[in-house]
């Protein structure tokens, strides 16, 4: 579409003022190391003022909108941050309101005038370590992003990403404006309050744009998305149990798959070895599994035999995991597509991709929407399984958190997800709880819980929790056959675990056509 209009101008402002008040005490915080400890205060009572401004004034235009953002800032309770942003949003309220102005480009060019005004009067570079930060890489980003022929979504989405990237970058910075230069050392190790504001507006605006075009595509092709859900739940009974819960057997490693059978020598484990032992697996747990999921190479070794079951649902992973790129260039194995999924068989597809929240996760976004499309069309539901790359532990509850927000709502049928919290020592597992609870409410799709190689008892017991707060069942592999081997004795180890978890996701899990239900019926409730 083209540009901004004003339904969508007061919903970024409703939802960036939002987000910002429930930061404000970490954004004063951040202001009390360095400044007065008042950011928070300030912002927030002037996104609240906007807001109460933009009802009663009942503006009609985008640029109308800001316009009253920006007196709010300017009549509101000062700081320097008052006056810049009243500046910022000043300048975006111009350049959209000269007559004709209507497109995307128009907007970017607004941010780029905003920015430019802010520099100005706050006479502050790049670098500073101030609100600069942020802004600045995230209009850059978005003018990148346009001049690429990208739409309104991933021109916000590039934004939003920049400007967190920013916001981050600023914690090594030394403070050269503000009243953070007169702190010691220049507030070395935090991150610029100022600019962590603009990184949260940015992804508030992101997150609605996106938001609104589903909304319309939704409502452009009504019929369509209605018979696409119908065979998309034929589709999830094969997966699942008859509760409707998923208890779903991961066969789809390869290199893993050695170093678990063979811990002290893999690499002489060989491939036809490998298709023996997954195939003995398949064979004595299958009965217990709702569906199995395995990897090309081994379906097609099987040539259709592993669809034989019945009552057994058989989903193959067809990303490619394995090449250079696989970070930032999320992509199909090679000769793989949805379409030759369901020629070999498939009842679902399964596509696994790293991200990593703080950086663009545009072409992950895009990757998965492509393979969604491929998946409507051929009327196979997909398991989507963002994995958030997590260098600090305390990152865990956040970045897996974002990535069902961010890929939960792009079309898949069930999410596949780590466990949404560090498990490393001795939190409560109230904490642990809450977090699946937050992931359940992020979700609009059913979700279930990948086992991430932990070892059986760990994962039984991260498992029950998930599944209480709402998670569908499960998707595991090592936990259930990792380091047993291919004995009887070990199978029928691995077959206990295996009825032990479904036991749990059946009895705990919320089963996904419930869930689904209440997604469907909540659609027109929505904007
Ligand atoms: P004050 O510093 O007056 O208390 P706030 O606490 O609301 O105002 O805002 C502080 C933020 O304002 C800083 O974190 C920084 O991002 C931004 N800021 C301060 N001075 C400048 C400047 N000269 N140029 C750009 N941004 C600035
Ligand atoms: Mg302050």
């Amino acid at each position: 579409m083209s540009g901004v209009d004003t339904e969508t101008a007061v919903a970024m402002i409703r939802s960036a003022g939002t987000r910002l008040a429930e930061a404000a005490d970490e954004l004063s915080g951040l202001d009390a190391v360095a400044g007065d400890g008042d950011h928070g205060l300030n912002i927030s009572a002037a996104f609240a003022d906007a807001d109460a401004r933009i009802a009663g004034l009942e503006p009609e235009s985008a640029a109308g909108v800001f316009s009253i953002v920006s007196q709010a800032f300017n009549e509101g309770r000062g700081g320097a941050s008052g006056a810049l942003f009243g500046a910022f949003f000043g300048a975006l309220a111009d350049r959209l309101s000269s007559p004709d102005a209507s497109g995307l480009e128009d907007f970017v060019d607004g941010l780029d005038l905003g920015s430019r005004r802010v520099r100005e009067i706050g006479r502050a570079n790049p670098g500073d370590k101030t609100m600069l930060d942020a802004l600045q890489p995230g209009v850059d980003a978005a003018r990148a992003t346009l001049s690429l022929g990208q739409g309104e979504v991933a021109v916000f989405a590039a934004a939003a990403a920049a400007a967190q990237h920013g916001a981050d970058s600023t914690s090594h910075m030394h403070a050269k404006a503000g009243r953070a230069r007169y702190a010691d050392a220049g507030a070395v190790g935090t991150r610029d309050p100022g600019a962590l504001t603009c990184a949260i507006i940015f992804r508030a605006w992101a997150d609605v744009v996106s938001l609104r075009a589903e909304g319309a595509s939704e409502t452009h092709s009504h019929g369509a998305a209605r018979g696409a859900v119908s065979t998309d739940q034929a589709g999830l009974d094969l997966l699942a149990t008859e509760t409707g819960h998923f208890a779903i057997l991961a066969l789809d490693h390869v290199r893993s798959f050695a170093t678990t059978m063979r811990p002290l020598d893999p690499d002489s484990l060989t491939t036809d070895e490998m298709r023996a032992a997954k195939q003995q697996l398949i064979e004595s747990l299958s009965g217990s599994a709702s569906a199995i999921l395995i990897d090309p190479a081994h379906a097609a070794s099987q040539s259709g035999e592993a669809s034989s079951s019945a009552t057994t649902g058989f989903v193959l992973g067809i990303e490619d995991a394995d090449y250079a790129d696989a970070v930032t260039k999320p992509r199909l194995l090679p000769g793989w597509s949805v379409e030759r999924a369901a020629r070999a068989g498939a009842d679902a597809v399964k596509i696994s991709f790293y991200f990593d929240p703080d950086e663009d996760t545009s072409a992950a976004e895009r990757f998965v929407t492509e393979v969604v499309e491929q998946c409507t069309s051929h009327e196979l539901p997909l398991l989507c399984e963002p994995l958030a790359q997590i260098r600090d532990p305390g990152d865990t509850r956040r970045k897996v958190l974002e990535g069902v927000r961010r890929f939960g709502s792009l079309g898949a049928a069930v999410l596949k997800i780590q466990f949404p919290h560090g498990t490393k020592g001795t939190q409560s597992r109230d904490s642990w709880a809450e977090a699946c609870r937050e992931a359940d409410a992020l979700s609009s799709s059913p979700w279930v819980l990948l086992s991430e190689g932990r070892e059986f008892l760990e994962f039984r017991e991260l498992l029950t929790i998930a599944c209480r707060a709402g998670a569908s069942g499960f998707v595991a592999g090592r936990a259930i056959w990792g380091g047993m081997g291919v004995d009887q004795d070990a199978l029928a180890i691995s077959a206990e675990r295996l009825v032990d978890l479904r036991s749990i996701a059946t009895s705990e899990g919320s089963p996904w056509n419930q869930r689904r239900a209440t997604a469907i019926s909540s659609i027109p409730a929505s904007e």
